[in-house]
């Protein structure tokens, strides 16, 4: 069985996320969708509002059926997690070049720290995401711009209450 994780802060959701874990979905049995609790960044959403707006986001997403979608909080380093669910792949998405030389150290960095069992599989953003950004999406609602285009109407709605708009 391929199990996959995809993991990330996903402060919030977006659509781009999704379209990763669409277009991962073919490649896997299983991903598990790790909502990271310490990314490094401060984030806008708890743990659980974050794993919250991925479950409602994927149960109004189809997936080809042969493959289960989950979504799970981690604080723990990543290789560890997936060793606890037995997974071999980590997914990740890459929007610019300046993604990419992030992406390739962490993953050789893990695939050291792994022993070599853990591959990254990099997903190139197709170009209508590449701008999407949570961290952009989040300015935008906070100074009233509509991020309807970027995001499910779930998430709006949870930025809009955030935000008090
Ligand atoms: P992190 O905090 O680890 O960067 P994010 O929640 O920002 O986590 O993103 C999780 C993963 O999804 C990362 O691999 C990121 O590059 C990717 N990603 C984020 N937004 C997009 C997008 N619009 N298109 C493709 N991949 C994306």
């Amino acid at each position: 069985m391929r199990i996959a994780v995809y993991p990330g802060s996903f402060d919030p959701v977006t659509l781009g996320h999704l379209n990763i874990i669409h277009r991962a979905s073919k490649l896997a049995d299983k991903i598990i969708i790790g909502v990271a609790a310490h990314s490094g960044k401060s984030a806008l959403f708890s743990v659980e509002e974050r794993i919250d707006l991925l479950n409602t986001a994927i149960k109004n997403y189809e997936y080809p059926a042969e493959c289960a979608v989950v979504v799970e909080g981690f604080d723990s380093l990543l290789i560890h997690f997936l060793q606890e669910h037995k997974a071999q792949m980590v997914v990740r998405g890459v929007r610019q070049y300046s993604d990419f030389e992030y992406e390739a150290q962490m993953s050789a960095l893990n695939a050291q720290l792994s022993n070599y069992d853990i591959e990254t599989v990099f997903l190139a953003a197709h170009a209508e995401y590449q701008s999407i950004a949570s961290r952009f999406i989040k300015q935008v609602a906070e100074l009233g711009g509509d991020v309807s285009p970027f995001v499910p109407q779930h998430v709006k709605s949870a930025l809009d209450t955030k935000f008090n708009v």
